[in-house]
Parts: C-alpha cells; sequence; structure tokens
C-alpha cells in the first residue's frame, strides 16, 4: 500500500507543477527562542534537539517542550520550533488567545514591534518576554521560481481558494519569496477548521 501511495503522490506532484497549486499547512501554536531565552529557560549554552524536520528547508521541530501562561489561562507541553532566532516569539490562534486572555495583533512573522508579551515556563525556570506574541497572518512562502509561475512578487497581498470537502476562499494572504524556502501555504488551526484542512490539502492563487 505504502508504495502506491508513493507513486500517488509522484503522480500527483507532476500534475500539480502544471496548476501551479501549492500544498497548505496548518500550523499548531509553536515557539520560536533566541540564544538569550534559550540560555535562561534551558542553560547556558544549551542546543535545541531536533525530532523532526519542517517543510521549509534547515526550520525543525525540537523535543523541548515549554509551558505559556496568560492572565487567564496557559498551554502546557507547547513546541520549540528551530534553528534559534534573533527574537523570540510565540505564535498562536485567536482561540488560544481568549484561552490566555490575551489581546494579540496578527502580524507577519518577525513583525513584533509592539506586540504583547507572554510567560515561558520550563519546570522551575520561568521567562517573561515583553513583546513577541502574535497570531500569524497567513502567507505563501514561495521559491523564486514559484512565484515566477504565479506571476506574483515578495510582500504581495492575494486571495487563495483552499478547495476540499469545505472549500474555503482565503482574502489577505501574503506571498513571501525566498531561495530559502519551499513553496507552501501556511494557515493555523483556527484556519484549517474553517476549511476542514486534511494533510495534503492545496490551494491556488484567485487574485492578485
Ligand atoms: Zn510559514
Amino acid at each position: 500500500m505504502e508504495n502506491i501511495d508513493v507513486i500517488v503522490d509522484e503522480v500527483m506532484k507532476q500534475l500539480h507543477l502544471q496548476d501551479n497549486s501549492f500544498e497548505v499547512e496548518a500550523s499548531g501554536r509553536h515557539i520560536h527562542l533566541s540564544r538569550k531565552e534559550i540560555n535562561a529557560l534551558f542553560g547556558e549554552g544549551y542546543q535545541l534537539t531536533k525530532v523532526k524536520d519542517l517543510s521549509q528547508p534547515n526550520q525543525f521541530a525540537a523535543k523541548e517542550r515549554i509551558t505559556i501562561a496568560g492572565p487567564k489561562g496557559s498551554f502546557q507541553n507547547v513546541v520549540i520550533l528551530g534553528p534559534e532566532r534573533k527574537d523570540s516569539q510565540v505564535e498562536v490562534s485567536l482561540t488560544d488567545s481568549r484561552i490566555l486572555g490575551i489581546n494579540i495583533p496578527v502580524r507577519e512573522s518577525g513583525d513584533i514591534e509592539g506586540t504583547p508579551g507572554i510567560t515561558l515556563i520550563n519546570g522551575g525556570r520561568v521567562v517573561t518576554l515583553s513583546i513577541g506574541l502574535i497570531i500569524a497572518k497567513r502567507h505563501v512562502h514561495m521559491t523564486p521560481a514559484s512565484a515566477k509561475e504565479n506571476g506574483v512578487e515578495n510582500g504581495q497581498i492575494v486571495q487563495v481558494k483552499v478547495e476540499g470537502a469545505r472549500p474555503l476562499i482565503f482574502d489577505d494572504v501574503v506571498i513571501r519569496v525566498s531561495p530559502d524556502f519551499a513553496t507552501y501555504m501556511h494557515i493555523d488551526y483556527d484556519e484549517g477548521n474553517a476549511c476542514g484542512f486534511k494533510r495534503g490539502m492545496r490551494g491556488h492563487i484567485i487574485k492578485s
């Protein structure tokens, strides 16, 4: 069975190369840490342990998981994504924001100026970030080749139709182009539920 799946995947990939669609991935809440916060939460010089490669080149899920806490509620076992970044950033959904009890803006990754902070807990080690808590703006990572094929450029805002049992058109989707990316659309779990997300779902740009 597995072999057939591999062949079907490959055939589908070839077909999709012609229609410019891309795979959609739904990301759960997660944390990016800077060196400063890794030192504070795990000890000086600690290195995150990779357990799973992500679709974006060089990005990985770490074995280490920690608690994030807001004034109203908290989440345990939140995954940390590596490698470490210049600034720590915590990405949650709008549903999560209500449970945490914090008003959180929708932002592009890295655009954290003026955002709220949150408390990070690893056992007895506690760090409170003053900024860095965001709801990630939905986006499509694209290679320069995919961007060219789709007729879009870095920073452009588009609409993306996601097919499936509960098809949905997402507006205000930002295109991010880099040779360091693989072409995938990223949405969060709220958006995933809204479109009946299933692994392998695809989307395509319907308006640029
Ligand atoms: Zn992404």
